[in-house]
C-alpha cells in the first residue's frame, strides 16, 4: 500500500458539490481507501488570471493502484464530472484532479510527473496539504509547512 496525495480543483458549475462528489469517488476507486480530506478554500486563479475564483482542496489516500492506473482513474472521475479537455491548460475547468506525491515514488514520462512539478508555487495546494501532511518532505521541493511558509496565501479562504 502506498499513500497518495491528489489535489481536488474547480471553478466551473457547482464548484463545491463537484469537489464533495468527487471525494466520494475516490472514495470508491478499486483497492483505495480515502485516509482524509482537508478543507475546502477559496482561492484566486494561478497561471491564467482572467477567470472566476477556485475551490481547492486535498485528500490523502492509501492505495495500491499503480501510479499510472491512479492517474487514468482521477482522468476519467474528471470526464464524469463534464471536464472537457479542450479548455487548455490552467483555464477554467469544471474539475481537476491532479496526483501531488505518491511517497516513495518519483515519476517522469509524458503521461505523468511526480512530484506533481509546481507544489512549492502553488498556495491553493500547500494550504490544504498542510493540514493532512505539514512534515511531508516533498522530493526536489521541501518540506510542506516550510513550503507553505514561502508562499504567499493571500487571498486564500478557508471555507466553512
Ligand atoms: P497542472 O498539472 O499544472 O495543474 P492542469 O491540471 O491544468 O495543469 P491538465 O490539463 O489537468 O493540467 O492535465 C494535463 C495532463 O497532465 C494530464 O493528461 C496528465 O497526463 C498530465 N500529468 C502529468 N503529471 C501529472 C500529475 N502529477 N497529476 C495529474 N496530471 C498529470
Ligand atoms: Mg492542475
Ligand atoms: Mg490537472
Amino acid at each position: 500500500m502506498m499513500r497518495a496525495y491528489v489535489a481536488l480543483g474547480s471553478n466551473l458549475g457547482d464548484s463545491r458539490q463537484q469537489l464533495t462528489d468527487a471525494m466520494h469517488a475516490l472514495a470508491r476507486l478499486p483497492h483505495t481507501r480515502l485516509l482524509a480530506h482537508s478543507h475546502l478554500y477559496r482561492t484566486p486563479p494561478w497561471g491564467v488570471h482572467d477567470q472566476p475564483d477556485f475551490l481547492n482542496a486535498v485528500v490523502t489516500l492509501e492505495t495500491s493502484l499503480s501510479p499510472h492506473d491512479l492517474l487514468d482513474a482521477l482522468l476519467k472521475i474528471e470526464r464524469a464530472a463534464g471536464r472537457e479537455r479542450d479548455d487548455g491548460r490552467w483555464g477554467p475547468r469544471i474539475l481537476d484532479l491532479d496526483l501531488l506525491h505518491i511517497t516513495g515514488i518519483t515519476v517522469n514520462d509524458e503521461r505523468l510527473t511526480l512530484p506533481h512539478p509546481h507544489i512549492a508555487e502553488r498556495a491553493f495546494v500547500l494550504l490544504p496539504l498542510h493540514e493532512l501532511a505539514s512534515d511531508l518532505e516533498i522530493p526536489g521541493q521541501g518540506r510542506v509547512a516550510d513550503l507553505l511558509r514561502a508562499v504567499d496565501t493571500q487571498g486564500c479562504e478557508l471555507l466553512a
